[in-house]
């Protein structure tokens, strides 16, 4: 039986859907043979049915992995890593055309503004992580005459890594690449609501030249394949993007062997603007910190408050530049001019117009949006949506709604402003808008976020830690934050003639 399906995507080409899951450098079915089916969010028609990893195959994935480890790949030096990381970061440039049409038909995303972006930044990703592989170096430590430590950054060995379906593409790479630089190996389980784009990266992973082994992909689902994948005694260590609610599970399930956890999960991260800032700016910032994405961005700007002195000026200037370059242009995320597709799935479609109702009945007030749009009848699409006048304490401020609806409310002083700011149990960024540039590093300081961006929102470079505080995760990604969890120190102390 053949392991792949041709797919037609809605532009009219056509590619080879691979539909096993990749162990060992191949295609392979699932043990008990069982296919899911992803679905496209614009049409709501099936694109193809994969097969479904569950507990039984994680384990072989598993052994697969610690078996390359030993074998090949933890005496592979790191010019060599770093040569596969730069090659395969290659090859996805090259193929960066099918690669985004890939993921923009199964996510949603629209292709030419958002879904190459995706491409290229997770080709940059592999090979920014490939330029570190030989450079994990440890430290020396002097302590004395007769004594000295020194410490050797070794890969932990087999690890686990779960992403979730809102940036399929580069949530692999921003874990890919740093782990195989590091010198591990990786068992990577895709959302069970994007698997595509992945499996036909792994054809590309095999191209590159990485031996069998060193990277298995999994399509599966979180209750079965996920928590496997995070409990198993034959993984070190394990890396997740998610909700919050999962990360906890995680957190517990990696338990059982004490292995180490990286948690990149929920926000509500506010956008805080003072009387004083450029309104015209901070109205753009503004609107790519909701809309972008279908609003489907952990660290979505989702809450904006606004000084007094500011507040009708900026939502003025906010619901016009909404309207103008995001509602006007939502539909298929094939048609070039389109920079908002639908959002992922039913339930997410179903979730985020429950919580606009919610929004209305607690008496925000709807300035944009709020519905269905009347032309686009198939697909989960919801219009860029704005409630103004909330009051800090109403559920659309406080929790993740993770679609295009944003609520605006006022505030009077800087203390005020931040006391908002904080109130969540999330901390994962925050943005400020002022022209006062010594208010906006004492605000940077006093946010308890873990990412800030002053006068902008939702920048994110790969050079750059990426993470959050409180409920929002445990540790950073990219930078060089990003390798380090993917190594451990392991401190060696040499005597040098201290005798008893
Ligand atoms: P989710 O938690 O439902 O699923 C994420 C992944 O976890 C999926 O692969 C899923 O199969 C798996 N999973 C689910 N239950 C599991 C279990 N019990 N054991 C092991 N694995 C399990 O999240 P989602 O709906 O895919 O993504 C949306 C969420 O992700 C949002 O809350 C968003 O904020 C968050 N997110 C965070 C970041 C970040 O970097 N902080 C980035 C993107 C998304």
């Amino acid at each position: 039986m053949s392991l792949s399906v041709q797919v037609k995507l809605p532009d009219g080409s056509t590619y080879t859907q691979p539909t096993g899951l990749f162990i060992n450098n191949e295609f392979v079915k699932s043990i008990k043979g069982e296919k899911f089916e992803s679905i496209c969010p614009a049409t709501e028609e099936p694109i193809a049915a994969v097969y479904r990893a569950y507990e039984e195959d994680v384990d072989v994935a598993v052994k697969a992995a610690r078996e390359a480890y030993n074998t090949v790949w933890k005496e592979t030096g790191g010019v060599q890593r770093g040569k596969l990381l730069f090659k395969l970061a290659e090859l996805m440039e090259k193929h960066a055309d099918e690669l985004a049409g890939i993921e923009a038909h199964d996510s949603g995303k629209p292709k030419a503004t958002n879904a190459i972006f995706d491409v290229e930044e997770s080709a940059n990703c592999m090979r920014y992580f490939g330029g570190w592989a030989d450079k994990v170096t440890g430290k020396s430590i002097p302590l004395g005459k007769d004594k000295f430590a020194y410490t050797l950054h070794e890969p932990y060995g087999v690890c686990g890594q779960i992403i979730p379906w809102n940036y399929p593409l580069a949530m692999a790479a921003w874990k890919l690449g740093p782990a195989l630089a590091a010198g591990n190996c990786v068992v990577l389980k895709t959302s069970e609501i994007t698997p595509l784009s992945m499996l036909w990266l792994a054809n590309l992973i095999k191209e590159a030249g990485f031996p069998p082994g060193v990277v298995n992909i999994l399509s599966g689902f979180g209750k079965d394949a996920g928590a496997r994948l995070a409990s198993h005694e034959g993984v070190d260590k394990i890396a997740f993007t998610g909700s919050t609610a999962t990360g906890q599970v995680i957190q517990q399930l990696a338990s059982k062997n004490m292995k180490a956890v990286t948690l990149e999960c929920g926000g509500k991260s506010a956008l805080v603007i003072f009387d004083d800032a450029d309104l015209d700016q901070a109205a753009k910032w503004a609107a790519i910190g909701i809309m972008s994405n279908q609003g489907q961005i952990c660290t979505a700007t989702s809450r904006i408050y606004i000084q007094d002195g500011a507040y009708d000026k900026f939502l003025q200037a906010f619901k016009a530049h909404v309207e103008e370059e995001y509602t006007s242009k939502q539909g298929c995320p094939f048609n070039d001019t389109h920079v908002v597709g639908p959002q992922i799935s039913q339930p997410q479609y179903e979730k985020i117009l429950s919580y606009i109702e919610i929004g209305k009945k607690e008496g925000a007030k709807l300035l944009s949006g709020g519905k269905t749009p009347a032309s686009l009848t198939k697909g989960y699409f919801i219009e860029p949506t704005i409630f103004a006048d909330i009051s800090p304490d109403m559920r659309i401020a406080n929790e993740e709604i993770f679609g295009p609806v944003v609520a605006c409310g006022r505030f009077k002083t800087y203390e005020e402003g931040l006391k908002y700011a904080n109130q969540t149990q999330y901390g994962l960024g925050s943005a400020v808008f002022t022209q006062d540039i010594a208010k906006a590093h004492r605000f940077a300081s006093d946010l308890e976020a873990g990412m800030v961006w002053i006068n902008s929102s939702n920048d994110s470079d790969i050079h750059v830690p990426f993470g959050g505080v409180k409920m929002s995760g445990v540790g950073r990604e990219l930078g060089e934050y990003g390798l380090t969890i993917y190594t451990q120190a392991k401190a060696v102390h040499v005597n040098m003639g201290s005798k008893l």
